[in-house]
């Protein structure tokens, strides 16, 4: 069907139309100026003193842990209640996930007490996520990982200029990983970014997103390089000229954009403050935040109570979504899981409602109603 209210919508106008045919005419429409031009517009942004464009965030994790050097048989602590790729990249490269429980409804990010409690002598790194643009302990989490020499990624998906303590997220740990996918806060269609402050790092990202080879045909082209050589093996993780130029506009539009929604989320809050029957995580929290996503949580509820509740939204013509099914549940995990009650719980219970710069006050007080109707009646 199509909806009334979509969850998502693109922030796309002619400014975009007309980066691409700019780069089309160009004539160069594979890595080369415009990655260029993106990842500095991009490091600049984030205040980080390198950016490396990437084909996906997913390569963007799994090329960080290579180049942190985790290897196979290390443990990698992470979340359950993430996208399925935070832990894919630990299979990737045959580490092994220790998956660790959310600290609460309010917060569900990482628990910082599950992270000291699964520790051991073969943890070799974290890859945190903070949920919905919302940051993790970092102050704690930093602490935990100097003391036991633990590397830190933050899966900063969800987060791009959003804030703990004035520090942008993505900044914070060894390496920053971002997506461009087309729903995400930043939209190129396919797109990722990583971000780190350390010169080393960035070099072995360079020659890890191609084929670990050390010139580029770029450079090649324009006589700045005749040959190569090949030291380590590598992949291909590359970015193009047209998916950055979608991405040094959308850069240009993301503060204004992430302006709306912070008004949209305090809208929603307003509306919904009288019903007594849904949590909305992280409402303490006053460092800026992207809100990639607005989660509310279901009290006294069932899994079938909100599936039943999201159906009947959609049947208004209001789209919703689910963030996340626990990953630790999932067939190709449950074998090697423990039990994360806060984790499996918040699954059961949570859905998020339709979030983007352009979501009117009617229609967000049209949520808002047809929501309260939905949950009086269950
Ligand atoms: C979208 C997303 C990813 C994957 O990003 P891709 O660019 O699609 O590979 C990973 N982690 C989180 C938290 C995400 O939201």
């Amino acid at each position: 069907m199509v909806y009334k209210i979509p969850l998502f919508k693109l922030n796309f106008n002619h400014l975009e139309e007309e980066a691409v045919v700019s780069t089309l005419k160009s004539k160069w429409i594979s890595i080369g100026p415009k990655c260029n031009e993106f990842e500095q517009d991009f490091s600049k942004m984030l205040n980080s003193s390198h950016a490396i464009s990437l084909s996906n965030c997913t390569s963007a994790l799994h090329l960080s842990l290579l180049a942190l050097n985790i290897k196979e048989g290390d443990e990698v602590l992470c979340p359950s209640l993430t996208f399925a790729a935070t832990v894919n990249s630990i299979k990737y490269i045959n580490a092994i996930p220790i998956f660790c429980d959310i600290d609460s409804v309010e917060n569900p990010t990482i628990s910082v007490e599950d992270i000291k409690k699964k520790i051991t002598p073969k943890t070799k790194a974290i890859i945190l996520m903070h949920f919905a643009g919302y940051s993790c302990d970092m102050t704690e989490i930093m602490a935990v990982a100097k003391k036991n020499n633990i590397k830190v990624i933050e899966d900063a998906c969800h987060s791009p200029l959003s804030e703990y303590k004035n520090q942008k997220l993505g900044t914070i740990g060894d390496i920053g990983c971002f997506s461009f996918f087309s729903n995400k806060n930043i939209s190129t269609g396919e797109g990722g970014m990583i971000v780190t402050n350390n010169h080393e790092i960035d070099k072995r990202i360079r020659l890890l997103r191609s084929h670990g080879m050390t010139t580029m045909s770029y450079d090649r082209s324009k006589g700045h390089a005749t040959t190569y050589d090949i030291e380590s093996l590598g992949y291909n993780a590359r970015m193009d000229d047209i998916r950055a130029s979608i991405g040094i506009v959308q850069l240009k539009k993301l503060k204004p954009d992430l302006e709306k929604r912070k008004v949209i989320r305090a809208k929603y809050i307003e509306l919904l403050k009288d019903t007594k029957s849904i949590d909305i995580p992280f409402s303490n929290r006053t460092d800026f935040s992207s809100n990639y996503i607005f989660p509310i949580v279901l009290k006294d509820s069932t899994n079938e109570k909100r599936d039943k509740c999201r159906e009947r939204l959609h049947k208004k013509g209001i789209q919703t979504s689910l963030h996340y099914p626990s990953i630790h549940l999932f067939s190709i995990y449950k074998n090697d899981s423990v039990p994360l009650p806060i984790t499996e719980y918040f699954s059961n219970n949570t859905m998020t409602l339709p979030m983007y710069g352009s979501l009117t006050s009617e229609e967000i007080i049209f949520i808002c109603t047809t929501l309260n109707e939905i949950l009086n009646e269950l």
